[in-house]
């Protein structure tokens, strides 16, 4: 393509020209979900919005390299590293081993992730499985300075690493404003600056999850684990870093100080990449606000604010209608409009190849197909990209009712387009594709018989016939050439 993809760049606030460190190639991280329970819609929104970057990325040609991981171990219920891990609490509470409860919700998530037709990620990494690459890493940010050893846990030393790094780079936050909101030390504190936070955690005696270190028993801090496999996958230093806009001001943050503090390089990443939240009323939709739901419980549409199910397509649709770093608030009839959408993009892409072609195309396709890949690149503007394609979808229609005409050429560019754009880059794909093969026949028996019908010029039944099917969610059409069907 032409044009050339740019990025914000959470780091300098700014839509950025990317390009890759190497040639050709893309490196991205992405942080993954804690699996200590079912992942909600909110969680499915940030995966989804990675699946379309990474998709589009390669659509483009690049051999990308995506690392997603798996918190299995050391995110305690609080980010001020106080409270009890996540997943040991879990386990209590449900009496499992602590793996029971990882395999479980790793399942789960896998299982969400494929109804929406997001792509595997590249390498998915646990932190319990780099335990080793953690402790090292450790190691070497107390051998460089930056990090201290009390009595079994170690902690990383902001205000020492803030004297000569810029500490709040990515937040953009004031230190001293951060220093005045988060709570004074007292006399139990083992920290010795505020800010400070743990890399490496001693197991008290009822800690399930733990390991051997040079610092005793213990389990790592959350945030070591994807300074640790970034740089393990991906490099010291490699492009794309991502995560939920909420993740800034304290996981990203510390990850920085400990890539830098461990490697010595400026900065770890090129491309800071934050979605935005799912909200619920303008709430961020999260499990512990209690306003969270499931993608099986939107499927299926057990869940109080919901009027019915929705299928997940027509979720994933509903998504791709806001840009990744805006806020997008769930509502009935945005999905109920959603559905329409969906539904109407699907029967467009039907109707392509029964289009007839002319020796001339009255609308302009080489500048619709310019148009969505501008705002794909224009810092992957979904969108855009949509409300383009749905010009397309007007001109299909058009040309199927005869009222514009196609080029044969102009024809398979447009297929082309639709194909690759929605199916390949947004990840949306026939719901009923199992099936199309046995409704096709159907319909073609009931036309069939319609059309006796009309021939034997007993038209209260070929009518009937007409009405009933729309009823059903089929709606025909009568054209030169025969008699076409699409679902509304
Ligand atoms: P967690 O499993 O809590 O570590 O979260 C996994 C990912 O989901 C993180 O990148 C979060 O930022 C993201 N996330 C959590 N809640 C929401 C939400 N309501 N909307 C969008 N992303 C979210
Ligand atoms: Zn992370």
């Amino acid at each position: 393509m032409s044009e050339t993809l740019s990025i914000y760049n959470t780091l300098t606030r700014k839509n950025e020209i990317f390009t890759p460190l190497y040639h050709g190639m893309v490196g991205m991280y992405v942080c993954g979900p804690t699996v200590y329970n079912n992942a909600h819609l909110g969680n499915a929104r940030t995966f989804i919005s990675f699946d379309v970057v990474f998709r589009y990325l390669q659509h483009l040609g690049y051999k990308v390299r995506y690392v997603r991981n798996i918190t299995d171990a050391g995110h305690l219920e609080s980010d001020a590293d106080e409270g009890e891990d996540k997943i040991s609490k879990k386990a209590k509470l449900e009496q499992l081993e602590p793996m029971e409860i990882v395999q479980r919700y790793t399942i789960d998530f896998h299982d969400v992730m494929r109804a929406f037709n997001t792509l595997s990620p590249s390498i998915e990494p646990t932190a319990t499985g780099h335990i080793i690459e953690q402790i090292e890493m450790t190691k070497q940010i107390i051998a460089n300075g930056f990090a201290y050893e009390v009595n079994g846990s170690v902690y990383f030393d902001v205000t020492k690493f803030a004297q000569t790094h810029p500490y709040t780079a990515l937040s953009n936050r004031n230190l001293d404003d951060l220093l005045n909101n988060t709570r004074e030390l007292d006399g139990q504190d083992e920290k010795r600056g505020r800010l400070d936070f743990a890399l490496w955690i001693k197991a008290k005696p009822e800690h399930i999850m733990r390991w051997p270190s040079p610092w005793g028993q213990g389990f790592p801090g959350w945030h070591l684990e994807c300074s640790a496999m970034s740089r393990k996958y991906l490099g010291d230093v490699f492009d794309i870093h991502g995560g939920g806009m909420d993740l800034i001001p304290t996981h990203h943050t510390n990850e920085v100080a400990q890539n830098v503090a461990c490697t010595g390089q400026h900065h770890p990443v090129k491309y800071w990449m934050h979605t935005n939240m799912l909200t619920v009323n303008g709430q961020k939709m999260s499990k512990s606000l209690g306003n969270s739901f499931l993608p099986l419980e939107l499927f299926t549409g057990s869940h109080a604010l919901l009027d019915k199910g929705y299928s997940p397509m027509t979720v994933r649709f509903f998504m791709l209608q806001a840009h990744y770093r805006s806020t997008l608030d769930f509502s009935n009839e945005a999905l109920l409009a959603a559905e329409k959408g969906f539904a109407r993009l699907m029967n467009a892409i039907r109707l392509i190849d029964s289009l007839k072609t002319g020796a001339a195309t009255t609308s302009n396709i080489e500048l619709l197909k310019q148009n969505v890949y501008a705002a794909m690149n224009d810092d992957f503007n979904t969108p855009i990209a949509l409300a383009h394609l749905f010009e397309a979808v007007r001109i299909i229609n058009s040309v199927n009712d005869g009222k514009e005409t196609l080029s044969e050429a102009d024809k398979q560019t447009l297929k082309k387009l639709m194909h690759e754009m929605v199916f390949d880059v947004l990840g949306l794909r026939e719901e009923q594709a199992i099936n199309t093969d046995k409704i096709d026949g159907l319909m073609q028996m009931i036309l069939d018989q319609r059309k006796d019908a009309k021939a034997r010029k007993d038209f209260a039944s070929s009518d009937l016939i007409r009405d009933k099917l729309k009823e059903l969610g089929f709606e025909i059409k009568d054209g030169k050439d025969g008699t076409t069907y699409s679902i509304v």
